[in-house]
């Protein structure tokens, strides 16, 4: 479990790896991610494809073993304006398994910053695809619904 760097992306092959990849990334942001979670369907399958509105705050992902689609953490309340666009990976692949990490407010459980990490099951890139503010409350309660 080591991420390697091919030109400007990383690589990675665990969700170890995933997590290493937001922790930098959410570090350069100035608001470091300290707890995770890893989406998983009802129907236990764990990649997934993903879209996303960064405006609105706004991350559904599509089960592709079931099909089934879900509002990540409290995206079901901006759900209504959000314009969702789907992200493909570099390499045109639209599987991804999803770790999502969320940055707190000093001294609160509140969560502050919210990023998604993806790892392309077709070829192995590992980065976050998407982050923006969020004012979402209680950090497991947001992660319990990733
Ligand atoms: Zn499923
Ligand atoms: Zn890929």
């Amino acid at each position: 479990m080591t991420l390697k760097k091919k030109g400007k992306y990383w690589y990675g092959t665990t969700p170890e790896d995933t997590r290493t990849e937001v922790g930098r990334y959410s570090k350069l942001n100035a608001h470091e991610a300290v707890k995770f979670a890893a989406s998983a369907c009802a129907c236990n399958n764990r990649t997934f494809k993903l879209e996303t509105d960064e405006d609105e705050g706004v991350a559904r992902r599509t089960c592709t073993a079931c099909g089934s689609l879900h509002l990540m953490g409290d995206g079901e309340q901006y759900a209504d304006g959000a314009n969702l666009e789907a992200h493909e990976c570099v390499c045109g692949g639209e599987a991804f398994e999803l770790l999502s990490g969320v940055a707190l407010y000093d001294g609160s459980n509140d969560v502050r910053w919210y990023y998604i990490g993806c790892h392309c099951s077709r070829c192995q890139l590992t980065g976050v695809f998407a982050d923006w503010k969020c004012e979402a409350g209680d950090a497991e309660a947001f992660l319990g619904n990733i």
